[in-house]
């Protein structure tokens, strides 16, 4: 699939020293360096309808920050994204509307990569589709079933979670929220037949009026985990690179906390039982964006959308600071004034970068970069900027405009 455009990154400052990038991990809850030389990340990408909304937005903004603070230190990254673009609500949207649900798809990713672009996100190395990625897709069914951990129902095909070392045991949840969670997104934990009620499906026999594709196991389609395993490692694996040996196949997972589980719990699981080793070696999520006290989601509707504030005369700069101006792991209630906000601290910080004489601007710099390493502390790097513009205001003399407005450019993606 075709990605959006390249963004210009202005050169780092090669002097500069980068503190490592330290990140919480979902999991385990502890703070972790991204270590690795060559950065190997996969975030899950969209189903393509209703695109892109805030919190989509939110989610690819926060490993934006991630992936420009990695090049930025002089390391390779090596960056896929995924569209689910055969899905059941896909499929339930586009016949509620009365439309092909590939013309549905299309039109949703055109919209998508215009957002992107807007946002100015670094675009993936790797943007696939499930449809144009299917021969890699059974390709990894193949790996999965030749374990033997998988059996078949009816001609569905579900991975065997008890043949799998720590499926069960290290559920990120307890079993009862687990099996709650599973069924409201997705999974089928009441089916008669299946071994253990959580045991994910992995490929899909053929039901009438749907979409389906041959296999060696018959027609049909994949389960959802199982799609972002074949894209990941097709794409990912042998990327991670650090000193010492890496015991998992990618870098880093990441996606909205709504992921969290089963999603990305059953796509390591699914991940290990092929290739007998971890799957990412961080798992990062991001809060969920709530407008008006409830969570934004297509199933309320009640979703603030991005190009709508483009149509309102929102810049894609102005969207992207107030949505990066905050902790990412915290759910986030939206409100209108947070781009008031954006909107006059840009201007404060504009004016300000345009005087004849500016404050000293190596101390902020360096201020932007320890905050962002610190597990991307944008408020406290942008809380460092207003620091400076005050003193600006003041009359400080003896920094560089031009110093600074990079600096903002490459860690923070906001241009002036
Ligand atoms: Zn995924």
């Amino acid at each position: 699939m075709r990605s959006w455009p390249s963004v210009y990154l202005p050169p780092s400052d090669n002097s500069a020293e980068h503190p490592p990038l330290r990140l919480t991990d979902s999991y385990s809850s502890k703070k972790e360096e991204l270590e690795d030389f060559a950065v190997a990340s996969y975030v899950c990408g969209i189903t393509p309808y209703d695109a892109t909304h805030l919190g989509h937005a939110a989610t690819y903004l926060t490993f934006d920050l991630i992936h420009r603070f990695v090049i930025a230190s002089g390391r390779t990254l090596h960056y896929t994204q995924n569209i689910t673009d055969i899905d059941e609500p896909l499929l339930e949207r586009a016949k509620r509307d009365n439309q092909n649900w590939e013309d549905l798809a299309t039109s949703q990713i055109d919209l998508f990569r215009e957002d992107m672009t807007e946002l100015r996100i670094l675009p993936p190395n790797n943007y696939l589709g499930v449809v144009e990625s299917m021969s890699t897709v059974i390709k990894y069914i193949k790996a999965l079933i030749a374990t033997g951990k998988t059996y078949d129902l009816q001609g569905d095909i579900y991975l065997d979670l008890s043949k799998v070392q720590g499926a069960l045991e290290n559920l990120p949840v307890a079993i009862n929220e687990a099996l709650n969670i599973f069924a409201a997104r997705g999974g089928d934990p009441g089916r008669a037949g299946k071994r253990h009620p959580l045991d994910t499906l992995i490929w899909s026999v053929e039901r009438p009026g749907e979409p389906s594709w041959q296999s060696p196991f018959g027609t049909g389609r994949p389960g959802w985990h199982i799609e972002c395993v074949a894209i990941a490692l097709e794409t990912l694996t042998g990327q991670p690179s650090s000193e010492k040996e890496s015991s998992a196949s990618i870098s880093l997972q990441g996606g909205g906390s709504d992921l969290r589980f089963p999603h990305h719990y059953m796509t390591s699981v699914q991940a290990r039982a092929i290739t007998n080793r971890s799957f990412a070696k961080t798992y990062l999520h991001t809060g969920m964006i709530a407008w008006q006290g409830e969570k934004m989601s297509k199933s309320l509707g009640n979703l603030v959308f991005v190009s709508k504030l483009r149509e309102a005369g929102w810049s894609g700069n102005e969207i992207r600071f107030a949505l990066i101006n905050r902790d990412y792991r915290v759910d986030l209630n939206w409100e209108m004034r947070m781009l008031e906000e954006a909107r006059a601290n840009l201007h404060r910080i504009n004016s300000a970068l345009s005087r004849e004489e500016v404050a000293p601007t190596r101390y902020v710099v360096s201020k932007i970069r320890d905050s962002i390493s610190n597990d991307l502390n944008v408020e406290g790097a942008i809380a460092s900027v207003l620091d400076w513009c005050s003193e600006t205001e003041l009359g400080a003399k003896g920094g560089s405009a031009g110093e600074l407005s990079r600096a903002l450019d490459l860690y923070l993606g906001i241009t002036l």
